[in-house]
């Protein structure tokens, strides 16, 4: 059997000080070879996920909140779909974050994001989330204009105080029983022109192509340089990135899953003890049922 786990660690950064994205390899696949060599992984650790929830839903003490990040075609709704297939949906809140509403200006911009946070005993799993407030925001900053913040609170200083209220507010959560875990599916310039040619030449891939996708992609090297500085500002131990290669849609959703997995394990989770009281309860309703003429 794979060690997934120990996969999925060798992308995880909880110390941002020292992280270089240049150190991590889009087209990296851990010298496994193919698709076929990561099945069987992949298959075990989609099973042991769907039994991890449904101790984490009994227990109901640990919220789970999953983060995904990345530029446009890097798979992000594929790994979602792949990675959580087994999972209970009851147990599991998807929501995707998409240009803020009139409503969601006016207020802060944590707000919308709080409201979504999984319960006790839930996994919680954010399509784009928080993060792009110091991603597209500051690669466009004219989106800040229309955040309507007064004028005296919008300095130089706005993506690291964003930063320090981020670390804040994930800090917060982790000390309430929210375990946050962020992702980043990291593509390739090339990979990318790959995959938007694929959506334009196949019909069936049409109504996934947006003209602004390619303006986004004149903007590379800045995403980059915002990822780069979001992932050094913001990887903690108690809420690490993990910088997952994108290139190899297989390897993503292997490492994705292997790194849910792990987390999962790290709690320790359990079904609620039956104590004595209980015990009788339950003695009582199966004689109470086998009694009952038929
Ligand atoms: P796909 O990758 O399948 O196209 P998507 O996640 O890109 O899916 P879209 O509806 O195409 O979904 O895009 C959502 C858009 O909303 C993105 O361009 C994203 O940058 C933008 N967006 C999300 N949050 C914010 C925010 N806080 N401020 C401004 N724009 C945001
Ligand atoms: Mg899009």
């Amino acid at each position: 059997m794979m060690k997934t786990a120990k996969l999925a660690r060798l992308y995880r950064v909880e110390d941002g000080k020292r992280f270089r994205l240049k150190d991590f390899d889009p087209a990296d696949t851990a010298k496994l070879h193919s698709k076929r060599s990561a099945r069987s992984a992949l298959e075990e650790d989609i099973v042991r996920m769907s039994q991890l929830q449904d101790k984490l839903y009994a227990q109901d003490r640990w919220a789970v909140l999953l983060i995904l990040q990345a530029m446009d075609a890097a798979g992000k709704d594929g790994a979602i779909k792949h990675v959580m297939s087994g999972v209970n949906p009851q147990g599991c809140q998807v929501y995707s974050f998409k240009t803020p509403s009139a409503e969601e200006l006016d207020h802060d911009y944590l707000w919308r994001a709080r409201r979504c946070l999984p319960e006790r005993g839930k996994i919680g799993l954010f399509n784009r989330s928080y993060y792009e407030e110091v991603l597209v925001v500051r690669v466009h900053p004219q989106l800040l204009k229309n955040q309507r913040i007064p004028p005296p609170l919008v300095t130089k200083k706005i993506w690291q105080e964003r930063f320090q209220d981020i670390r804040a507010f994930e800090r917060y959560l982790h000390r309430n029983g929210t375990v946050v875990r962020k992702f980043f599916l990291h593509v390739s310039k090339e990979e990318q022109k790959r995959r938007f040619l694929e959506r334009l030449e196949e019909p069936e891939k049409h109504w996934k192509f947006a003209a602004a996708d390619i303006d986004e992609r004149r903007s590379w090297n800045d995403y980059l340089e915002a990822y780069e500085d979001m992932i050094r500002r913001t990887a903690t131990p108690h809420a690490p990135w993990y910088v997952i290669p994108a290139d190899n849609k297989w390897f993503t959703r292997l490492i994705l899953a292997a790194a849910i997995v792990d987390t999962l394990e790290g709690l320790h989770l359990a079904y609620p003890e039956v104590d004595s009281e209980k015990r009788k309860q339950l003695q009582a309703a199966r004689s109470a049922l086998l009694k009952e003429g038929s």
